[in-house]
């Protein structure tokens, strides 16, 4: 499955009237003082109204049982459900959270004369079994207890339209997995699913991943919410290439941001770099501090052009006019990638985060993808081909060796200028807010397309 990310906060409707609900929920909503739509439901009303697959990451709290739960009444409006045979369908975790969910949609299905059962454990079986003969359009219900009917053939799942997942990390946590894929595996595959969730990590992904066709993925998490002004390529590598990928890339005309998984391939690297004449950093946990904020310091001014860094020593780091960020190693998990995208594209700036894949990785950073919410451009390429140079600006290194060593803080007495041999004064600002002619195209093109996007409310 894909997902494609959205710029949320462009999304965003001031009343429930635009989003076409039907009159007598309209009427509900405005009577029960609920005008302005929140962002999460602003984000995915759009989608879901139109019969979408949704994955939407909202903590409690942020409105996401309306956001779910008005397209899910307004699309079952008008049907009724026959004996058993419920026609849209609310998992939760909790009996809490089904009576929470039960209470916040009750009045909204009153008005469009939905039936609502909830099906949870701990309470009377019988009575779930007899509302639901009696028909319901609509269940919400725990995967235990709603399994259990279905086994007693009290329920049949064979009519669902609409399934939401509510809290899904939460039922994985909680161990409903394998019950939440087997009512999954007996809803009508054409349907429309919507999965919500506070974090799309863990056993989420799987789910995502079975279950969602081509899903509108929204946030309305801040650390993801800057994504959607990023550009997101992976780069499939030949393995024995990976590295002279990564140099191209490096010496480019301008300032990147480089991840390696480990300290010790960090430091490789840099050293690699500097022999081929690319000026580099490197920044790890293993240096001092204030050698770190020396390195930063001389990366922010364009001394150096690249940053070669582990995660957790460029967790948090704010560099202004940093436009490439470049996985040379993928990031263990959705987490490290938003973080480390998230050094880039800072305060509405556009980005470009670029992710090198080897075969072997393919399927790691497929899945990491999907669990970000990400629909990244694959291109296949290997160094020195034009269509790596269009998408990063890549370029040959000089191959003159640079001297890496930083100079003292009080300024360079230690053997000479840092970067000799490279012709450029060292310390001199500047360069680094050039981008080559390029790479700019390739960027306009980006915005252009983007643009596009939200235009056509993409
Ligand atoms: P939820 O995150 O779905 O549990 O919703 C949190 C609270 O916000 C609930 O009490 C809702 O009734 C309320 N709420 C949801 N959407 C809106 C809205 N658009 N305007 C005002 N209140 C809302």
């Amino acid at each position: 499955m894909t997902t494609t990310p959205r710029n949320d906060a462009l999304a965003a409707a001031t009343t429930f009237a635009a989003f076409g609900l039907p009159a007598d929920l309209l009427a509900e909503l405005t009577r029960r003082g609920v005008e302005a739509p929140f962002p999460i439901q602003a984000a995915t009303l759009p989608d879901a109204l139109a019969g979408r697959d949704v994955l939407g990451r909202g903590q409690t709290g942020s409105g996401k049982t309306l956001a779910f739960g008005l397209p899910l009444l307004a699309r079952t409006a008008g049907r009724r459900a026959e004996a058993r045979r419920p026609l849209a369908l609310v998992l939760v975790p909790t009996r809490e959270l089904a009576q929470q969910v039960t209470d916040a949609l009750a009045p909204y299905a009153e008005v469009l004369k939905l039936r609502l059962a909830t099906v949870v454990g701990g309470l009377s079986i019988g009575r779930q079994a007899a509302a639901l003969r009696d028909g319901a359009e609509v269940v919400i219900a725990t995967p235990g207890r709603l399994m259990d009917l279905v086994e007693r053939k009290d329920c049949r799942l064979d009519r669902v339209a609409v399934t939401v997942l509510d809290e899904a990390d939460r039922m994985a946590d909680m161990g409903f997995l394998p019950q939440v894929t087997e009512i999954l595996d007996q809803v009508p595959g054409a349907g429309q699913r919507m999965l919500f969730s506070a974090t799309l990590d863990r056993d989420v992904d799987a789910l995502v991943e079975r279950y969602l066709k081509d899903a509108a993925g929204h946030s309305v998490d801040p650390s993801a919410a800057a994504v959607s002004t990023m550009e997101h390529h992976v780069l499939h590598v030949h393995g024995p290439d990976k590295f002279a990928t990564a140099t191209e890339i490096a010496a480019r005309d301008g300032r990147v941001i480089m991840f390696l998984h480990t300290k010790a391939s960090v430091d490789r690297f840099t050293k690699h770099l500097l022999g081929s004449g690319v000026r580099a950093a490197a920044l790890h946990g293993g240096k001092s501090q204030p050698l770190r904020t020396r390195t930063l310091d001389r990366f922010r001014t364009g001394e150096v052009t690249v940053l070669v860094a582990t995660d957790v020593a460029a967790r948090g780091i704010h560099v202004d006019e940093l436009d490439l960020v470049v996985n040379v190693d993928p990031p263990a998990d959705a987490k490290d990638y938003l973080h480390r995208g998230g050094r880039t594209a800072r305060a509405g700036e556009s980005g470009l985060v670029v992710t090198l894949v080897t075969d072997e990785e393919r399927r790691d950073v497929a899945q990491l993808m999907t669990e970000a919410g990400i629909r990244p451009r694959t291109t296949r390429v290997r160094s020195g081909e034009a269509e790596l140079t269009r998408i990063t600006g890549a370029r040959k290194p000089s191959g003159v060796p640079v001297d890496g060593s930083a100079p003292s803080q009080e300024g360079g007495k230690r053997g000479g200028a840092a970067f000799r041999g490279i012709g450029t004064t060292p310390g001199r600002p500047g360069r680094a807010k050039n981008e080559s002619r390029r790479a700019a195209e390739a960027r306009k093109t980006a915005e252009a397309r983007r643009a596009a996007k939200v235009r056509r409310g993409g």
